[in-house]
């Protein structure tokens, strides 16, 4: 029996919020429940229809509520519900999927280790690169190079490359991270050209190498456009500069495309196909089964595979549920549906149309910057757009943003000055046309209460 909303906001006094000041949770209204979904579109518990301008979590990449996902992970359930890749055991799908991944991931990276969500992916790259240099007698070698801005997940260790403003009033295993300066040129950049500012952060990387001594570093990871920090884009050539320093201090280069692959930029992965440059591994989740199921996958090159599977070791990692039969049939039939439908292909245009529409947004006053690429975006309000000078926190600007752009039948996320898009990958003109007049309604209301 469907239950009204009152009655699911009851039960959901017990149940803990993530990212969420859980204190103004309490607060009448402060909650939406969404109650079902289907294509683009969620429906709340009111029967509001409602755009999914974050495509659940800039995971649902295919769409809601599709039919075949939906069979073919019943269907797997039918034949095998669990078994898991722990000790000698394997099954048809994870096999399956870990030599669908290999074939679409660039150039050495043939090996994969799945997990369930973006953190796991992360902490199983750096867990890896310990035992990797280990085994290689490099036991010092395990400090990572990450970056401000940066988002990597929630577990312990992804926390702790995660940004730090990110673990305020929590602790982080911050003595094995160094953070690298943020590479958001707008507003790091000072009076800095771009180029002036990429030669700046290429300085950084290679004065810290220098400081903390490459026999230490491990790993350097870098999303190839960080997300939760505000959807930033390095400067144009950054991420190959950065990855031929690693490669010229033997430091592997951990690419985190839990957002960026399956389809969002238009390509399978975006490091290759838009970075121009191939990481040693690349950690990914959301996308990879469009969030029908939780999976993570951390794919190293063929070095790193000879190493952890050479002689006289044992592989000290594992998750139960790494490899769930239920989530890589999701995988597979999610990179069945992606290339069928050309889903990434037709990304190149709708997402480009996507984000020129977005940008045309920078003629409202209170729109600073407009950025990102495709269907993953960002667009900072700023009080005064001469100084960049921000609203204060209090004034909640991207909380009111979004909550007008709900009235109005579009989820977007707020996060601080910031409003993200990343919706499903399946929007068309129409829909990219009606997301662009809501944010404009809704961003021009605002601005004029302020
Ligand atoms: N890495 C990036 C770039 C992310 O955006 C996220 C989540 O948003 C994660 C890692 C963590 O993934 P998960 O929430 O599945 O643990």
């Amino acid at each position: 029996m469907a239950k009204d909303t009152n009655d699911i906001l009851a039960q959901d006094a017990h149940l803990i919020q993530s990212f969420a000041d859980l204190n103004a949770l309490k607060q009448q209204g402060a909650r939406t429940v969404i109650s079902r979904a289907k294509g683009a579109y969620v429906y709340d518990s009111e029967g509001n229809e409602l755009i999914d301008g974050i495509g659940g979590l800039w995971c649902v990449n295919i769409g809601h509520g599709n039919e075949e996902m939906v069979s073919a992970i019943s269907n797997q359930l039918q034949t095998l519900d669990f078994y898991s890749t722990f000790y000698n055991f394997t099954h048809p799908a994870a096999a399956a999927l870990a030599e669908k991944i290999a074939q679409l991931a660039p150039g050495h990276l043939n090996a994969v280790y799945f997990g369930n969500s973006g953190s796991v992916a992360n902490d199983s790259a750096i867990r890896m690169l310990h035992h990797y240099n280990i085994r290689k007698g490099k036991p010092n070698k395990k400090l990572v190079l990450s970056r401000h801005g940066a988002y990597h997940g929630s577990t312990h260790l992804a926390m702790a490359m995660t940004t730090p403003g990110y673990s305020e009033g929590w602790h982080a295993a911050s003595e094995l991270v160094h953070h690298l300066r943020s590479p958001h040129h707008w507003r790091e950049g000072g009076e800095m050209t771009e180029v002036e500012f990429l030669d700046a952060l290429i300085d950084d990387l290679k004065q810290s190498i220098e400081r903390i001594g490459a026999e230490n570093i491990c790993a350097f990871i870098a999303e190839p456009i960080q997300g939760a920090g505000g959807v930033v884009t390095a400067p144009a050539g950054y991420h190959k500069r950065a990855w031929e320093i690693c490669q010229a201090n033997d430091i592997k280069y951990v690419a985190d495309e839990v957002v960026t692959a399956f389809g969002r930029l238009g390509h399978f992965f975006a490091s290759e196909d838009v970075f121009g440059m191939v990481p040693d591994i690349i950690t990914t989740a959301k996308g990879l089964t469009s969030g029908y199921q939780p999976l993570s996958a951390t794919i190293v090159s063929d070095d790193i595979h000879e190493v952890i599977s050479g002689p006289d070791g044992m592989f000290l990692h594992g998750m139960t549920y790494s490899g769930h039969p239920a989530a890589a049939a999701a995988g597979l039939t999610n990179i069945d549906i992606m290339e069928r439908e050309g889903i990434p292909e037709r990304v190149q245009t709708t997402g480009k149309q996507f984000e020129n529409n977005l940008r045309g947004l920078m003629d409202i006053e209170l729109v600073g910057e407009v950025r990102g690429s495709h269907f993953m975006m960002g667009i900072e309000f700023v009080k005064d757009r001469a100084t960049k000078a921000s609203h204060p926190a209090e004034a909640q600007v991207g909380l009111k943003v979004a909550r007008a752009c709900q009235k109005r039948g579009l989820i977007a996320r707020p996060l601080g000055n910031v409003l993200i898009l990343s919706p499903t990958l399946i929007m068309d003109a129409p829909m990219i046309d009606q997301i662009e007049s809501t944010l404009r309604d809704a961003i021009t209301e605002v601005a004029a209460g302020l």
